[in-house]
């Protein structure tokens, strides 16, 4: 049983991710997240992955399958054992038609399925004006935004006291360009999930709270089997 997120950068899917994984009892699953780790164990398959990590190149995609069955077989131990996790919440995974198809090809070994895909969905011009206020100190690492989440002083950490900056890739012409990345790349994507009756779509542009209510709304009975915990305890719209 498993949920995938969509949603551009600063669509708010990092932050609904971690908020759902609890309250859906899904371990929340960031293919980020698997590389750093998988190289940090110092893995096979760590170790085939961190010359291209370091590089910045894209993982391909049968090292970054290899490692999402790896998390899964974990997933499925743990569960043997009684511990929490249902599934997966796959967060920037699949991010191609050819990762998506793998992905059914390996849960389909496992006689597994995917219940739900979500996309968080905001307005180009919104995200653009996200991604822009974007301030990140440079000796921390501590996320700023200058109009929803300012530093207590203009310009200075709070953290550490650094100089929080504009990263080149903030700016306007790359922030364009990687939304239309994602949105190429991206809808084939969709429309896969789409025809196969699994597609949701949820408004991103309201408040962080409201959103997350949506998802839980529209997933829930999806992954029935009373997995969501009494978070959600609103009418059930299916906006599939
Ligand atoms: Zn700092």
């Amino acid at each position: 049983m498993h949920l995938i997120l969509m949603g551009a950068q600063g669509s708010g899917k990092g932050t609904q991710a971690a908020r759902l994984a609890p309250r859906l009892r899904l371990e929340h699953l960031s293919t980020g997240d698997l590389f750093r780790e998988a190289i940090a164990a110092k893995s096979p398959l760590g170790q085939r992955v961190q010359p291209i990590y370091d590089r910045g190149d894209l993982i391909p995609d049968d090292l970054t399958v290899a490692l999402v069955e790896e998390r899964l077989d974990r997933i499925a131990a743990d569960r043997a054992e009684g511990l929490a996790a249902r599934g997966a919440l796959f967060d920037g995974f699949p991010r191609t038609l050819a990762q998506a198809e793998a992905l059914d090809a390996l849960l389909a070994r496992r006689g597994e399925a995917i219940a739900a895909i979500v996309e968080i969905d905001v307005p180009m011009d919104q995200l653009v004006s996200r991604l822009s206020g974007r301030r990140v100190c440079p000796n921390c690492g501590t996320t700023y935004h200058v109009e929803f989440n300012p530093p207590k002083q203009a310009g200075v950490c709070d953290v550490c006291g650094g100089t929080p900056a504009q990263r080149d890739d903030d700016k306007p012409g790359p922030i364009t360009r990687r939304l239309e990345n994602y949105r190429t790349q991206t809808a084939p994507l969709l429309a896969y999930y789409r025809e196969r009756g699994l597609l949701t779509r949820v408004d991103g542009a309201q408040d962080i709270e409201l959103v997350t209510q949506a998802i839980l709304d529209a997933v829930g009975p999806r992954l029935a089997d009373g997995a969501t915990s009494g978070t959600s305890d609103g009418p059930v719209r299916d906006e599939a």
